[in-house]
């Protein structure tokens, strides 16, 4: 049986003060048994956050790092860096990384690479356009970027790996999948890993992101193969991101 995973995706939203606000806020939530919450800030207030969060069961993810060990790579962080504040997670291969950023599959390959090296868990994020999905190629989509970004790893690298599905048409829109549209593609995305990993499939987070709020999210959630979110929008806001846990 697989516990739930609540993931925030905090993006480029908080000043400092907010920032520990929210997180000060989500230490009284109460967390179901078997959820684990995380929390991707800004990588500008890890370090802070950490500390603040010492000892409580709620984690934090970068929202990016670097695929190069060191180096001449102004404004750049590395997965070590990361390590050496105790930040045990990393999300790569957000759309907008890969939209505004032109992180493609290969360079998302050699982030994974990095990020693993030093120990970091990954939240491997996938998912099609509006285009692909109206022209039913969706699953195919989804293959190539699990078949270029994530299936070069060996069975015990890849134990390190949560796979978020995010349709990009669902993200930021207030449009959300299905139950059906989701459950459809992480049974899709398990068989995949199935076929390359075996038995690995079975332990794979698969994570629904676009759009969860307060109002869906219970039913995302119910299906059998999606084993919680990454949440968005919705995690900025206390009360929203904590009815979202409840769920
Ligand atoms: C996201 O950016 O990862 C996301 C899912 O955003 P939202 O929840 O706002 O759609």
């Amino acid at each position: 049986m697989r516990n739930k995973i609540v993931a925030g995706n905090w993006k480029m939203n908080k000043i400092r003060g907010e920032a520990n606000d929210l997180v000060n806020a989500l230490k009284t939530a109460s967390i179901p048994a078997g959820t684990q919450v995380i929390l991707g800030v800004p990588s500008l207030y890890l370090s802070e956050l950490s500390s603040n969060l010492q000892g409580h069961a709620i984690k934090l993810s970068a929202q990016n790092c670097h695929q190069a060990v060191s180096g001449a790579y102004t404004g750049e962080i590395s997965a070590a860096m990361l390590a050496a504040i105790d930040v045990p997670y990393v999300i790569l291969g957000h759309s907008e990384r890969r939209a505004y950023f032109h992180e493609d599959n290969a360079i998302l390959a050699a982030k994974v690479d990095a990020a693993l090296e030093a120990g970091l868990k990954v939240i491997f994020c996938c998912g099609e356009p509006l285009e692909v999905r109206e022209a039913n190629g969706h699953v195919a989509f989804v293959q190539k970027q699990l078949e270029e970004g994530l299936f070069h790893l060996d069975e015990t690298a890849f134990a390190n790996i949560t796979i978020a599905y995010e349709p990009i048409w669902a993200i930021g829109t207030g449009v959300t999948a299905s139950k059906e549209q989701a459950q459809e593609m992480h049974l899709e995305i398990r068989k995949m890993v199935a076929a390359k990993y075996g038995d690995a499939s079975k332990s794979l987070h698969i994570l629904y992101g676009g759009s969860v709020k307060p109002s869906n999210a219970g039913e995302i959630f119910a299906q059998p193969d999606v084993d919680g979110a990454l949440v968005g929008g919705a995690s900025l806001k206390a009360d929203d991101f904590t009815q979202i846990i409840q769920a």
